[in-house]
Parts: structure tokens; sequence; C-alpha cells
């Protein structure tokens, strides 16, 4: 039955007065925006595709090609050549944390705060020209729900719910003084807020799982090993045991899902991976028995690269703390490895910025940050990180719970969904045009990326400066 006639009687009946509009939505015909003569770097290949029309119906990728064309009175883009590529893919952020350090976030920043602040960086994300976001812990789908429901800009986002880590990890917000929770103590102010949540053993693991996933997770998030900008955990900290990783990964599968793990050491990598997690993140100690693994197993890695860069103990979120920066200087020490395994490995690899922060200095830690994997590993190797990667990765929550189950995302193909940047230039050669940088704290503050000329976002143009 159409909708049309199950609407009709309501409306006569005056019992659904809103109706009307939904009437008339149904009748007309889905909107088209036709972008002309561009090149194209679909999300895969690394050469673009000359010279073709990429059509847009609706929110969705409708036809590319020479002949592609927009039903009369349809909205044309003159791309003259410029690039059209997929919307960037944040494959590891985390919009609501967004204090200078996780000291301060625990110590100084109430809900309220946090979550308008979060609004303010999902803005600034879009606006970088990332249009889908996986959030690495920290927040449920609040901030998704309101961005979906056209209250406030941002990216499509796959939330994680709040970090899964034991007492005492990387997942662990108090402060030296504070009484461990789950031993009936109160608990962290970011536990007050489900950013985190502190389990121990397989029961509270499960509930905690079940819990994010109540909240709106898309995947859960666990802490496997220890961190840099944590305070009580060594880097090298073997956090979950074998039992402990397999309770959260059968939670995940029993929503169709599957587990994100924060793992830094070699013996935390291959345990997750192992026993069923599916995304490594960070991985450092990626080499030859962790590639092989990873292969094996159809598993995912994303990596911070500022990791990599001489200037890490300048972040605020680690130069706060002398443990944090003690930690960095031995961590860089023992992932020296790591860029020349990945380019001999070339394992699934996508993007992450895992910024903490506001938006100047997440803008200025992410265009570094695409400056340093590009000159790592090829222009090619890390735009498929930004974008069909990470694509495959967000995909991952399994079509239960993805909450854009219509399209692939992070591609320009026929029936993905329509997240477009149209660039000035060629990404492929020339990595500052998507806003790479080689400068980090000495680049200037910036107001979007001026060589990105049009942003879209479901098939809805955000930016335009044609
Ligand atoms: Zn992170």
């Amino acid at each position: 039955m159409k909708l049309k006639t199950i609407l009709k009687p309501l409306v006569a009946a005056g019992l659904f007065a809103a109706a009307s509009s939904l009437v008339m939505a149904a009748d007309a015909a889905p909107k088209q925006i036709l972008f002309k003569n561009v090149n194209v770097f679909d999300g895969t290949s690394a050469e673009l595709k000359k010279g073709v029309n990429v059509l847009v119906e609706g929110n969705l990728i409708k036809a590319i090609g020479r002949d592609a064309k927009a039903a009369d009175g349809s909205q044309l883009i003159e791309g003259e050549g410029r690039t059209l590529m997929p919307g960037l893919i944040e494959g590891h952020g985390h919009l609501q944390m967004n204090g200078d350090s996780l000291a301060d976030i625990e110590n100084n920043r109430n809900w309220e705060e946090l979550a308008i602040r979060s609004s303010v960086n999902a803005k600034a994300a879009l606006m970088s020209g990332f249009t889908t976001w996986r959030d690495a812990g920290g927040m449920g789908a609040g901030l998704r729900k309101t961005i979906d429901a056209g209250l406030v800009e941002g990216p499509r986002i796959y939330p994680s719910g709040g970090f899964i880590g034991p007492t005492g990890s990387h997942a662990d917000f108090r402060n030296f003084t504070t009484p461990n929770e789950t031993m009936n103590g109160p608990q962290s102010a970011g536990g007050r807020l489900g950013m985190t949540l502190t389990a121990d053993g397989v029961d509270a693991i499960k509930a905690a799982g079940r819990q994010n996933f109540m909240q709106g997770a898309t995947q859960i998030k666990i802490m496997s090993s220890g961190g840099v900008a944590s305070q009580f955990d060594p880097w090298q900290l073997d956090a979950y045991s074998e039992e402990e990783i397999r309770a959260a990964v059968e939670v995940a599968d029993a929503y169709g899902s599957y587990v994100m793990s924060h793992a830094y050491s070699k013996k935390s990598i291959m345990r997750c991976l192992e026993n069923g997690v599916k995304t490594i993140e960070h991985g450092f100690m990626f080499d030859k028995d962790v590639a092989k693994m990873m292969k094996k197993k159809g598993a995912y890695m994303t990596t911070n690269m500022q990791a990599f860069s001489p200037l890490l103990s300048q972040v605020a979120a680690i130069s706060a703390s002398k443990a944090s920066s003690r930690k960095a200087n031995s961590a860089q020490k023992a992932f020296k490895d790591y860029v020349a395994n990945v380019n001999k490995y070339k394992p699934k690899l996508g993007f992450q910025g895992d910024c903490i922060g506001l938006p100047e200095s997440c803008q200025k830690q992410n265009d570094h940050q695409i400056y340093l994997g590009a000159k790592f590993f090829g222009n090619h190797y890390y735009l498929k990180a930004l974008t069909s990667v990470n694509g495959e990765i967000v995909k991952l929550s399994g079509a239960t719970l993805d909450p854009y189950p219509d399209g692939k995302l992070g591609v320009i193909q026929v029936g993905a969904y329509a997240d477009i940047l149209l660039v000035d230039g060629n990404p492929l050669k020339d990595i500052t045009v998507i806003g790479g940088n080689e400068k980090w704290f000495e680049a200037p503050a910036r107001k979007g990326i001026k060589t990105m000329r049009v942003i879209m976002k479901d098939g809805v143009i955000y930016k335009n400066t044609l």
C-alpha cells in the first residue's frame, strides 16, 4: 500500500496534521545534483578517472560517467577538472574527550560543557572534510541522534560508548585518591557520565559491553594494553586476559558487531587478534607475525601517526603529566620499526586522528598526521586509509546496528552514500589539498581548508566556495 493511501484517511480525520507534508514528500521526485567534468578518486584506485560527471540523487550516488545527466532544473556544479573524492572518515576519534588532558576532563569539565564542546568539534570535523566519524570511546549515540535530526552539523557518527578497561588501566580516569568504584567507592566523573566503564573480570566486561550497546554504541572499545596519556598504567601493561577479551567479543558478537581494542604491545595485539578482536587501535608493535595474523582473521588496524613525531611530547595531554611524558619517550623508542613494517606488509590500515581537545589543536594535529601518513606510506595508501578502508571498518558494526545501512561509505561508486569532497588539485600527488601540513604546533589556526571547495554529506551541501 502506498504511503499516500495510508495517510490520507488519517489527515482527513484530523488525527495526523503533520502528515500532509509527508504526502507531498512522498510524491516529489528525489532531488538531483550533478557534478560536471570532475576527475574522480574513487577511494581505492591509484589513478583518477578523468573528465566524468557524477550524479547524486537524494542521498546516494546514482551515476558516474561521461554521459551522466541530471533531470531538468537540477543543481549543476561545474567541476572544471577538480578532483572529486569520498568524504574523509575518521577511524578513531574522540569528539567528547575535549579537555586539554584526561585529568582536565575528569576534574574541570561537567557534562554540559563536554557535550556542547563535542558539537563544536563535530562541526569543525565536517568542515575539515570528515563526513563519517568512528568515535573510539567517550560517548554514546546522543550526538549522532542530534546531528542526524538536523539540529547541529557534523559527520555521521559510529560511537563506541564508554571505554571499557580494568582498574588502573588506560580507561581509568580516577585521581590517585579516588576510591575504586568496583569496591563500592564513588565513580570518577568520567564513569558517572558513562564516558568510561571500569570492568574487571568476565561478568563486569559483559555488563559494560551490554550497557554501551544499550546506549547506542555501534561497536565496543576495550583497553587491552596500557597507554601514554593515562596516569597509572605502563604502556607495556597487559591489561586484559584472554578470557576477558573473549567476554567482550562474545557480547559484541551477540549484537552482530565487533570489538576494537587499544593495543600497543605485541603480546596484547596478538592476544586480541587470536580472540576475535576485529580492529587493533594504535598497534605500534605491528610486525611480520601480526601482519600474518591480521590477514588470517580479516582484521584491521588504525594508527595515530603523531606518535612518530619528535614533537609528540609537546601535546598538551602528554606534557601535562610527568608520567605521560616519560612513557611517550620510552614508547617512541620501542615503536621504531612500525613504519618500515607497514610498508613491507601493507596491512589494512585506517586513518586515526585520536585527538583529545578542541578544534584548533585537533585540526593542527590531524593535518600534521595526514601529512605524516602520506609521507611514510605514500599518498595513495594513506588516502585509502582516510576513505575506503575506514569505510569498511565502520561497516563491521553489522547490518542491525549500522545507523547508515543504505549504502557504502568512503567510496565513489554507484549506490554509495553521497558523501563527497571537491578539491582543487590532485591529492594523489599533493596531500596538502586535503589539509596535510608539514607543520604541527607552528601551523597557523585555520577555518576550513581553502582548497576543499565543496563538502557534501548525505547528498546535502555544507560548503560550496565555487
Ligand atoms: Zn583513542
